[in-house]
């Protein structure tokens, strides 16, 4: 009996490398994940594919920490034996604070978290608090301390890592379906993945402050070139692609109002990347760069202009400019339908006349078909097309649904550039134009895929085949003769449009014939 315990207790104290890992992930999936598999379990329809997702999810938590334990102890050495038991600490501290205050360890979190004083902290302390500390995060890692690792050869760690990451493609792969549920439920349980959530998420909040500190830089001074009054609206669409608006040959008439509409123009365009934050970026950049250029709307504000900006979606660089108004603002004085992107499109009549410049922009964010659920992002008098998709589990939805609901945001993105040009059209004094660029394109379960953010290299043409549709109120202003156009012509046409003089200006950018 007592050589049988000793036997085990010494096995316990040497281990091999991927006995040792496999245990660690193992013992972080269940001590840690209570709150995480409530959530999904929550929040999956049930049947064969809710079993599909409660297994991927459990298999890729289990891979990736795998991974992560066995790149940590065979590179990092007692570096390695820290890092891997401070996230058991923190894991315990995370887990105490997530079920005593159902807290987020989201990005915002983490900055409040990164920015609390001490002093603020201690008022946390409970006995609670460190019985979880002590029972979670201490023994573990008294246990990961006293454990001698036998790491094993180079060729044995890289078979580890590429079975541990075919398995994690493997399983990915075979849940493309199911992305669109985890797209939907990434900000929920990305807050709930221990030590994940705080490590990737402090991560986060650290480069969202460097990027908000960023000094962009500077274009060369620009000059308004004289006193004529003109206003552009700039419509950002939202995931719109090409190949489902009539105006470029869809064969369902998803543009019943734009295709009556005089002087539209229907531009064949590509985006400069298949993603929002970077999709808006390359719209309002005068040129392809990872730096950060001075941006449209900041450059015009500082040049003279008035520079309006109305959101209702998010990821813009950042703007220097005094009138930004984001759907919280908007909704204020919104009395029907405020949920719908319509809240950036009223007054923009009133909003032009008003101005107190001759020169006006207007940038209006929206978030029309944004996925995965089409569905909820138009009125219900715009459900043309049925029946509609209204699961993010698509193996719910049949292809067709899915496409309805897509058409119908298009249908209404339609109705909305219409009733902007209407409005427009009425504006006293000021000659007007309308600019219409989506910020990517959106793949609809073409070989497979869906949604968008495939790497430009590798992207699909669905998720960068995006409209550009153009619409100027004076009918003598002529469009050139262009192929395809990119979204950095729009800096260099609103800057033809509005006059402006600059050394930054490209006319080979520029779709407007003066
Ligand atoms: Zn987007």
């Amino acid at each position: 009996m007592k050589t049988t315990l000793l036997n085990t207790l010494n096995a316990l104290k040497e281990q091999k490398l991927t006995t040792f890992s496999t245990t660690l992930s193992l013992v972080n999936l269940v001590l840690f994940h209570a709150p995480f598999f409530q959530y999904v379990i929550d929040n999956i329809s049930g049947g064969f594919n809710g079993y599909v997702i409660v297994l991927s999810l459990v298999l890729i938590m289990f891979l990736a920490n795998l991974l992560a334990f066995t790149l940590l102890l065979f590179l990092g050495g007692l570096l390695g034996k820290i890092i891997v038991s401070a996230f058991f600490l923190c894991n315990a501290m995370s887990l105490y604070f997530i079920n005593t205050y159902q807290v987020m360890l989201d990005d915002t979190m983490m900055g409040n978290f990164w920015n609390t004083q001490y002093s603020e902290a201690s008022g946390f302390f409970s006995w609670a608090m460190l019985l979880y500390v002590l029972i979670l995060g201490v023994l573990p890692t008294l246990y990961i301390c006293a454990v001698k690792i036998k790491k094993g050869s180079f060729k044995r760690f890289f078979a580890t890592l590429g079975i541990t990451i075919g398995s994690i493609l493997l399983v990915a792969g075979v849940n493309t379906q199911n992305f669109t549920w985890i797209d939907k439920h990434a900000p929920v349980i990305g807050s709930l993945l221990l030590p994940w959530s705080y490590t990737v998420n402090s991560i986060r909040w650290h480069n969202q402050q460097k990027k908000a500190n960023a000094k962009e830089i500077l274009l060369p001074d620009a000059v308004i070139a004289n006193q004529s009054k003109k206003a552009m609206v700039l419509v950002i669409g939202e995931s719109a692609r090409r190949d489902h608006f009539s105006l470029y040959g869809y064969t369902r008439n998803t543009n019943p109002l734009l295709q009556q509409t005089p002087q539209v123009t229907a531009l064949i365009a590509n985006s400069n990347a298949t993603y929002t934050t970077a999709g808006v970026k390359a719209i309002l950049d005068s040129q392809d760069s990872d730096d950060l250029y001075e941006i449209l709307p900041n450059y015009l504000y500082r040049t003279g202009v008035d520079v309006i900006w109305r959101t209702n979606n998010w990821g813009e660089p950042p703007l220097h400019i005094s009138k930004y108004y984001n759907t919280a603002a908007l909704q204020q004085n919104c009395t029907q339908l405020c949920e719908y992107d319509q809240i950036l499109f009223t007054q923009l009549k009133e909003t032009i006349e008003q101005s107190n410049s001759n020169k006006v922009l207007i940038v209006l964010h929206t978030t029309t078909s944004h996925g995965p659920q089409y569905n909820t992002r138009y009125p219900a008098s715009f459900q043309t097309f049925t029946p509609v998709c209204t699961s993010v589990e698509l193996s719910h939805c049949t292809e067709q649904e899915l496409i309805n609901a897509y058409d119908n945001t298009i249908v209404y993105t339609d109705y909305l550039i219409h009733n902007a040009i209407e409005q427009l059209k009425t504006v006293a004094g000021y000659e007007t134009g309308l600019l219409f660029v989506s910020d990517h394109g959106e793949s609809l379960g073409e070989n497979g895929l869906y949604m968008h953010g495939v790497p430009m290299a590798m992207a699909p043409k669905e998720q960068y085949q995006i409209p550009f549709i153009v619409w100027t109120s004076n009918a003598d202003k002529k469009i050139k003769d262009v192929q395809v156009v990119d979204q950095h012509y729009v800096f260099h046409s609103v800057l033809n449009f509005l006059d402006i003089q600059s050394p930054a200006y490209k006319e080979e950018r520029n779709i407007f014939i003066d």
